[in-house]
């Protein structure tokens, strides 16, 4: 990469795999806006690139104009962040008539500069334990192998395997590794039609990039799982809510029974449960069962964009809410999963609809999730926000003063309750009117 440049400049895949740069045209991000040196960082460690398929790579040249990039050279190009780090702004490109959807990952807008490429991002926590090289892939099959033989019955430990070995999910992977957080996954079904579903797709030209989970597991494949990674794994979490899987809340009453057997035989580590929280007598009966914490899943607190990205069936966005200040008064540590999409979600109002929803629900930490889907599927399904993009910058540092007890991070922590688990048979919570 060319080491003297004043300013970011345009990179762009080129047909050989590799990276061509127009040193005289600016980087711009989706908007058209160029690429300010403070929104950029050098591509982290863990990143990899992604090539835009039938997309032009567009700068801005000198005389203000936008000059695209023959396709015969190449085309757009993106980065793909690891866990850790939270994209600023989406990137450019031109369509072309046979442009169709990416596939569902989190482009984020990429530049050359001073001999390196950079990313539009911020590092917003600790990205080692989710780093592709945590996880030595032929370790990992190693382990797996071995212990399918060992427990060849159990379905959750087979699920897992495919999602470990077949999608590299990390927590899929520490189920086998017996560390950090593990997961558990046990519903097919949903009560959402999220437009960016990662396992679900029902628009013949969107493919969900992972496969549904097609079984509903017993008390017992769950339990033995479970207990072995809770006392086994350092600083254990044991997720219910997974990629591959619906709503976990469907299955509710297995949840609250597994969470029963399991905590009659270990009290280590964190029970966690990442859900669209759209049912908070079902979490109510989660979190007197014994549930640690919980991560509920948003891309907004205003109901508009809620409704038009989770397309909800049965449940409004106060479901989500009250589930979130009975976790409160419970004990149960809450954080959201917070959707981030530059251009939606740091608008005027969605900001200040968000400090209002932190203080209103008291959760204690915001993940920040960048959100995976293309910008020309999500756009066109949801209704522009009121109030112009401020930058993910500023809507991080809003956060921090606005509501400095909350924390920013991008992934779940061993926590324990606060309060215990009240006795079995306590009274149900009122009813939403
Ligand atoms: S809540 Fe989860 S499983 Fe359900 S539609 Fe949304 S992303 Fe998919």
């Amino acid at each position: 990469m060319a080491h003297d440049t004043t300013f970011p400049h345009l990179v762009y895949s080129t047909p050989d795999g590799g990276v061509g740069e127009r040193r005289g045209l600016r980087a711009l991000d989706f908007t058209g806006a160029p690429l300010d040196p403070a929104d950029l960082i050098p591509l982290p460690d863990g990143a990899s690139l992604s090539m835009l398929p039938q997309r032009l790579a567009v700068g801005l040249a000198e005389d203000g104009s936008r000059v695209s990039v023959s396709a015969a050279k190449g085309w757009a190009l993106a980065a793909l962040l690891p866990i850790g780090y939270t994209r600023t702004r989406l990137p450019a490109y031109a369509k072309t008539p046979a442009t169709e959807p990416l596939p569902f990952f989190g482009y984020t807008a990429v530049a050359g500069w001073r001999g390196q490429l950079y990313a539009a991002a911020i590092r917003t926590d600790n990205p080692e334990r989710w780093l592709p090289r945590a996880y030595d892939p032929r370790r990992l099959e190693r382990l797996v192998r071995a212990r399918l033989e060992a427990e060849p019955e159990n379905r959750v430990l087979r699920q897992h395997a495919h999602c470990a070995l077949d999608y590299s999910c990390p927590t899929a992977s520490n189920i086998f590794f017996g560390r950090w957080e593990g997961a558990v996954a046990v519903s097919p079904g949903c009560n959402a039609r999220c437009v960016g579903c990662i396992s679900k797709q029902d628009e013949d030209d969107l493919v969900s990039p992972q496969d549904r989970l097609m079984f509903v597991p017993t008390i017992e494949e769950v339990v033995e799982v479970a207990v072995r990674h809770l006392e086994s794994a350092p600083d254990a979490i044991l997720s219910f809510g997974q990629g591959c899987e619906g709503e976990p809340l469907i299955q509710a009453r297995l949840i609250e029974r597994s969470i029963r057997a399991i905590r009659a035989r270990t009290a280590s580590g964190t029970l966690n449960i990442n859900t669209n929280a759209s049912n908070p007598r079902s979490l109510q009966r989660l979190y007197d069962a014994g549930l640690d914490s919980l991560r509920a899943s948003t891309i907004s607190a205003r109901r508009e964009t809620y409704d038009a990205y989770y397309r909800p069936i049965g449940y409004t966005f106060e479901h989500v809410k009250r589930s979130l200040i009975l976790a409160r008064e419970a004990g149960v540590y809450s954080s959201i999963n917070l959707l981030c999409f530059p251009g939606l979600i740091d608008a005027e109002d969605e900001i200040a609809a968000l400090v209002a929803f932190l203080k209103e629900t008291g959760v204690r930490l915001v993940q920040l999730r960048n959100l995976n889907i293309d910008p020309e599927v999500l756009l066109p399904r949801i209704p522009t926000p009121a109030g112009r993009p401020l930058g993910m910058r500023v809507l991080v540092e809003t956060l921090r003063r606005e509501a400095p007890d909350v924390a920013i991070g991008n992934f779940s922590r061993p926590v324990k309750r606060a309060a215990p688990a009240p006795a079995a048979g306590a009274p149900e919570p009122a009813p939403l009117a």
